[in-house]
């Protein structure tokens, strides 16, 4: 699906609306821009507003998942990250800030509340732009 960012939430509502799927993999690009623009700071207002955008659309995905006639009959599993982070208003180094990222997963088999680690420690961002596992 592509688009921008509302256009990819209402692609992938309309879908699972009417469709059946194995697979659905979203993109939301627009907050990458909004560090681009503005910094990946999360004490900076409008990247913190894009960041809240990207939550409404996934909170329209989510609900459009709820709501599937099937659900009952359905076992989703949830993947959520990103593939970078940010440092001033670029990303591509090395530095923690660019390469520590979240990942959220929910539903299958994910036991609630447990983590299960790489090898690696995985350390704070020092703007708290990211999350991180320790
Ligand atoms: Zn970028």
């Amino acid at each position: 699906m592509t688009g921008n960012d509302d256009q990819v939430a209402q692609l992938a509502k309309e879908h699972l609306e009417t469709a059946n799927s194995n697979v659905l993999f979203l993109q939301f690009d627009e907050l990458d821009g909004a560090g681009h623009k503005f910094g990946y700071k999360a004490n900076n207002q409008d990247y913190l507003s894009a960041i809240s955008k990207v939550d409404k659309h996934m909170g329209m995905v989510l609900r459009s998942i709820s709501e599937r006639t099937n659900i009952n009959s359905e076992d989703w599993l949830t993947i959520a990250t990103t593939d970078h982070g940010g440092k001033e208003k670029s990303h591509g180094g090395q530095s923690p800030e660019e390469r520590t990222v979240f990942l959220i997963v929910c539903g299958g088999n994910v036991i609630e509340g447990e983590k299960k680690l790489c090898s690696r420690n995985y350390s704070s961002s020092s703007n708290g732009s990211t999350s991180t596992w320790n």
